[in-house]
């Protein structure tokens, strides 16, 4: 039988229903399933394709860098030119505007949040001084930026995001009114967990904010810069550093980028590109810090990719493995829900995430229920600051690590779940009479 609305079946046929999905349910629970879509990461067919990193800096190999350090020892601060030069590449940034940090842009941002609470961004107050500091975070969003900024008890506020980004009236009037607002997180392209990308009219708008605290500062994470999905079909960004530039604000964004999805994640390479201004302050800080990063680790990097042309063509090489598995499930979400009016996904063309809209008042039960029949999804609400989500709608999908028929199984079941939750949402909600 086709099935129509949920909405529009009466309430003997949603009990009905309910008894058939159940019965379903309890069949995957004798399953005795034991998958995992709740982190986004890469899998181990994907690791491999970078293996060869291993043999690109082996003890035969030259140490030197192409302006003549011994990768082998201490110094270079920033990192070396090669590095800079492909990750420069990477960000679409002049290697002038470039740092080459350690293993983790994650690690970047905590740092650069850090510096500004205990020193203050380019002679500004520390915020360690100030009784309040406001952040907006656009939701859905990555669940450890909200992590971030929670532990540094910064209070955060929900932006919404649009398949445009977000909502940038919201933006443009909450910091140009308010002094204690110093930062915005951004995965301006493929956004996890929605996949969006934001337009030219949202970047240029962020370039031409007028921030009331003048150590406002756009935390640009181009996380998934390299990702896409399709060789043709791909999102292209206006390069936010060159448009603050022209827009006369050149001091207005960090933007944040890392190899962990390109190469092995937690032992790739991270950078930061902004302005020489911000350059100067922050590296003040960085001399302290450390004296060099993992150079070695740069170094094997640039030999394994060569350049942006190796790097590119390599990403084409993780595409071809999850690309399937997004259009999988895809299309299992398609020929499960298509038309019920329970559930509404994305359909990104790059980057590592679905995001899927239950009706209000469903993803905890859904994620709950999945959880008992063997399949663990990223909780419900960590895409929200606090881990709360208003609506209790929003579940991040991971569907890059499982083995496709894995992935297809937890999908279905998934599904399933979220049949069976709404199918008991509806029933509650007609039978008391709302
Ligand atoms: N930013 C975003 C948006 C991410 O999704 C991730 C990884 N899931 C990271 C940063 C982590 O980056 P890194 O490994 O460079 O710390």
């Amino acid at each position: 039988m086709r099935m129509g609305r949920y909405e529009d079946l009466s309430v003997e046929e949603l009990e009905s229903l309910r008894k058939e999905l159940k019965q379903s349910y309890r069949e995957y629970q004798n399953m005795d399933l034991n998958l995992d879509m709740s982190r986004g990461k890469p899998s181990l067919d994907q690791l491999d394709l970078s293996n060869g990193m291993m043999d690109a800096l082996n003890s035969e190999a030259d140490m030197y860098s192409s302006d003549g350090f011994d990768v082998r020892n201490y110094g270079v601060l920033g990192g070396i030119a090669e590095a800079k030069e492909l990750l420069s590449d990477m960000m679409e940034n002049n290697p002038d505007n470039i740092i080459i940090f350690g293993n983790s842009s994650l690690n970047v941002m905590y740092d650069s949040i850090s510096r500004s609470y205990s020193h203050g961004v380019m002679g500004n107050t520390p915020w360690c001084k100030l009784d309040k500091i406001k952040w907006l975070c656009p939701v859905p969003g990555y669940d450890r930026h909200f992590a971030i900024t929670e532990y540094f008890g910064i209070e955060m506020i929900n932006v919404p995001m649009t398949e445009k980004g977000p909502d940038m009236d919201i933006v443009e009037e909450l910091v140009a009114s308010d002094e204690s607002i110093k930062g915005i997180w951004c995965v301006p392209k493929y956004s996890n967990p929605q996949g969006y990308s934001y337009s030219d009219e949202t970047v240029r708008r962020f370039a031409r904010l007028k921030p009331a605290a003048k150590d406002f500062r756009i935390y640009w994470d181009n996380a998934y810069g390299m990702h896409h999905l399709y060789d043709h079909d791909q999102d292209y960004l206006i390069e936010i550093l060159a448009e603050c530039k022209r827009a006369g604000n050149p001091d207005l964004v960090y933007k944040f980028a890392s190899t962990s999805k390109i190469s092995f994640p937690g032992s790739g390479i991270a950078s930061m590109a902004t302005s020489l201004n911000n350059l100067e302050d922050i590296k003040k800080q960085m001399q302290y810090q450390t004296i060099g990063h993992d150079k070695v680790n740069q170094l094997r990097h640039v030999r394994f990719f060569e350049d942006i042309h190796g790097m590119v063509k390599h990403m084409m090489k993780h595409a071809d493995i999850i690309r399937p598995k997004f259009e999988m499930v895809e299309s299992v979400f398609e020929k499960n829900l298509n038309g019920l009016d329970i559930g509404s996904w994305t359909n990104p063309k790059g980057g590592y995430f679905i995001s899927f809209e239950t009706l209000p008042g469903c993803a905890k039960e859904v994620v709950d229920k999945c959880k008992k029949a063997g399949v663990k999804l990223t909780s419900a609400g960590a895409t929200f600051p606090y881990g709360k989500d208003p609506e209790d709608s929003n579940i991040r999908i991971a569907p890059t690590y499982p083995p496709l028929e894995d992935l297809r199984i937890a999908t279905e079941l998934f599904c399933l779940c979220v049949k069976l939750i709404s199918v008991e949402k509806l029933l509650k909600k007609k039978t008391s009479g709302l």
